[in-house]
């Protein structure tokens, strides 16, 4: 999550304790500070190199079903690359067994990943997607181990999987 988020996450929660009548143009959590991406295409073209899956989860920030990705079970060492685009996001390193159905890291790559407040499903959560063409990869949560102590919990829909270095060349 970035600061910036979190300033405008509170004060949207403090705009509706006051009726919305204070630093009112907030939109916590909404799209009003969408990043831009080194890599953009139109709807039409992303639909054209996705699956259906991909595409819901990419693009339209869908969650996969629990314990229906083959890359939860994938124990190899490796790397893990945004589907959309090929980025390399995460390590075999950082992977652990979280039990939750879903692959699951304590960290990303270094300038892999970006965030936002995501407000949806009545919960405040932290998206994260691909920093290179914003593909939609999962949200992380403070209940990781050591030594970060957070969870990448990522759709395995939204990565491909190159077995051999685990660190991005
Ligand atoms: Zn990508």
């Amino acid at each position: 999550m970035n600061r910036r988020n979190f300033l405008y996450g509170t004060a949207g929660a403090f705009a509706a304790l006051t009726g919305g009548a204070f630093l009112a143009g907030n939109r916590p959590g909404g799209r009003a500070m969408a990043e831009t991406f080194e890599i953009t295409k139109t709807e039409d073209e992303w639909r054209a190199i996705l699956s259906r899956q991909q595409f819901a989860v990419l693009r339209e920030e869908a969650t996969e079903r629990a314990f229906t990705s083959p890359l939860n079970e994938e124990k190899r060492a490796g790397l893990f690359h945004c589907a959309g685009c090929d980025l390399p996001v995460y390590s075999s390193d950082a992977k652990f067994d979280s039990g939750t159905g879903w692959p699951s890291f304590w960290q990303s790559l270094s300038n892999a990943v970006g965030t936002k407040e995501d407000n949806t499903l009545f919960m405040t959560r932290t998206e994260c997607h691909c920093r290179r063409c914003g593909g939609h990869l999962g949200h992380i949560f403070d209940d990781g181990p050591k030594p970060t102590g957070k969870r990448h919990c990522i759709n395995g829909v939204a990565m491909t999987f190159k077995p051999g270095a685990t660190q991005a060349s």
